[in-house]
């Protein structure tokens, strides 16, 4: 397949407009292929597509959506090399690394196409009518999840596959029985059509109504702002900075219909060293972390910005240990200019406030776009004292705070604002002595990790990815695992419904075996 430069709107690809991009090879630092921008036409045309599929879609059972799923894991499988290569091109990231995102991709649609099999996830709950009951009869209610129509997707720059076009936000959308409409990140333009070539196929190869998919091109300032905020649409995913988060998040509010938008943002990630776990396993900790820090030249969401320490020799040794690390990391090719500017900046306004020390920094080369690995540290008074310290430096950089105490150490991590992940590296003992810190830990973040690295967030059924603001718009929900699917739905209930008239899922009968709740006990006998 050859990348054309176009939007896939529906079933049909389209570049009506004289305006494009052109995508960048951040490592050659060479433009590679025009783009063309949606026009206003193309967009209302993508937005109509996906209203009338809806209304289709919603009905289709989960067996038949499944279906779909699992043609778009094969399709995307099909593109073999050319979308290893162009998203690698794209990115600047390692060919083994895009292969291992590709199967998480393709294992997550698969995911989603069992929960849809087995068809539980609707939680429908069912209270049978008491027509005796004083002093007033009970009526008959049955609630279910239902889509609530169609959503935009905003993909990640970092993740140019799994949390990109046929991600985690579109695989949860489009399980729930919604459309997509897909905002194609500027920095994998190519590796975005391809994928969304390939969905539209799996979709038209499975049956599902032309407009199920679509993907645009343009910027967020016009195309981004334009989508969120016309009336067809229901609902945003969206990952990537605070300000874009934020923006939509706002422009969204202000709709007539007000809407949600999941936004998952930035996230310093800390990270509690106990003197336990340094005296046991300093080195290895140090190394471990030196690991994480610069895993993906930094650019994870859960990349640990934050490390926290008590004052003592056994944090100087991790110390030494981890700046030894560091400094003999090669620098990798960040994403792109944007990206790699700003972590410039950051790190360098973090060096230069009061009472930072440069720990150790890994040697500059030659070469386009390269983030050089560092660490630096603080004392727990000065972090307090200077917000400039809390930001996200989005690369591989972590700031290690030096604390007195254990007291300074709680308020340090309270200082922090809502978190992705926080974790706590200890020796099992220390859990009860800190158990102050570990319920600080806890308040502040969506995922707490014991003796762990935050990075590498598994895909299943019990993760958490998304914490309180403003690592999220919304900590009550997750954008990894299957319970991605809940921020697209709504509940509905029936009451006092005929049996022919009820769906499937809350049929007396049961024909789906589903687990369901009736009157008040779990079971997936028929009524
Ligand atoms: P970004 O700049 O927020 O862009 C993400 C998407 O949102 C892009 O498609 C962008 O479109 C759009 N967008 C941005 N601002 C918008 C606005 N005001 N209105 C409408 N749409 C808007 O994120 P990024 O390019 O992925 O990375 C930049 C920074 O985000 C990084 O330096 C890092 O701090 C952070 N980041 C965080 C995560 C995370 O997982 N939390 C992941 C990646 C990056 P255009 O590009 O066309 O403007």
């Amino acid at each position: 397949m050859v990348v054309q430069g176009k939007n896939i709107i529906g079933f049909s690809l389209s570049a009506t407009s004289e305006d494009f991009v052109t995508s960048f090879d951040p490592r050659e630092a060479r433009p590679l292929e025009k783009f063309y921008m949606a026009t206003n036409e193309e967009i209302e045309e993508t937005l109509q597509k996906a209203s009338q599929a809806f209304g289709v879609y919603k009905h289709f059972s989960g067996s038949k959506k499944a279906d779909f799923l699992e043609a778009i894991a094969d399709e995307i499988l099909a593109l073999d090399d050319v979308l290893v290569q162009t998203a690698v091109k794209e990115s600047g990231l390692p060919e083994a690394r895009i292969i291992g995102e590709r199967g998480r991709t393709v294992g997550q649609l698969r995911l989603f196409a069992q929960l849809l099999r087995d068809g539980s996830w609707v939680d429908a709950t069912i209270e049978t009518a008491q027509p005796d009951r004083q002093p007033l009869p009970k009526p008959d209610i049955r609630k279910m999840l239902v889509p609530v129509g169609p959503v935009v997707v905003f993909a990640a720059s970092n993740f140019p596959l799994a949390f990109s076009t046929a991600g985690g936000d579109t695989a949860s959308a489009l399980a729930a029985g919604n459309p997509v409409i897909v905002k194609a990140h500027m920095s994998h333009l190519g590796t975005n059509e391809l994928v969304a070539r390939a969905i539209a196929q799996a979709a038209k190869n499975t049956g599902m109504p032309d407009g199920v998919f679509s993907s645009l091109n343009g910027r967020g300032s016009s195309l981004g702002q334009q989508l969120v905020m016309h009336p067809v649409v229901k609902s945003v995913g969206f990952t990537g900075s605070y300000s874009g988060g934020m923006a939509l998040y706002k422009a969204a509010a202000q709709r007539e219909e007000p809407i949600p938008v999941f936004a998952e943002m930035g996230s310093i990630n800390p990270v509690v060293l106990l003197p336990g776990k340094l005296k046991a396993s300093g080195r290895e900790t140090a190394r471990q972390y030196a690991g994480s820090i610069t895993l993906g030249a930094g650019q994870f969401c859960t990349n640990p910005g934050l490390l926290l320490g008590i004052e003592g020799e056994e944090l100087d040794i991790f110390l030494d240990e981890l700046a030894k690390e560091i400094e003999a990391v090669v620098p990798a090719t960040m994403l792109n200019e944007g990206i790699w500017k700003s972590y410039q900046n950051g790190r360098a306004k973090v060096l230069e406030q009061n009472g930072v020390t440069l720990l150790g920094a890994a040697a500059e080369q030659e070469g386009n776009h390269l983030g050089a690995a560092a660490v630096a540290c603080v004392s727990g008074a000065n972090f307090l004292n200077n917000p400039n310290l809390h930001e996200e430096v989005f690369g591989p950089f972590s700031l290690v705070v030096k604390c007195t105490d254990k007291e300074q150490l709680q308020q340090v991590i309270r200082s922090a604002r809502g978190q992705l992940t926080s974790t706590i590296m200890a020796e099992p003992g220390e859990l009860t002595e800190y158990k102050d810190v570990v319920r600080e830990a806890s308040n502040v973040a969506g995922r707490v990790l014991f003796n762990g690295v935050p990075t590498g967030v598994e895909v299943c059924h019990a993760m958490q990815h998304g914490g309180p603001f403003p690592s999220s718009t919304d900590s009550r929900f997750t954008s990894v695992g299957t319970d991605a699917i809940k921020r697209f739905v709504r509940p509905l209930a029936l009451q006092g419904f005929p049996e022919e008239a009820l769906p499937d899922e809350l049929k007396n009968s049961n024909p789906l075996g589903i687990w369901r709740k009736v009157n008040g006990e779990l079971t997936r006998d028929a009524i």
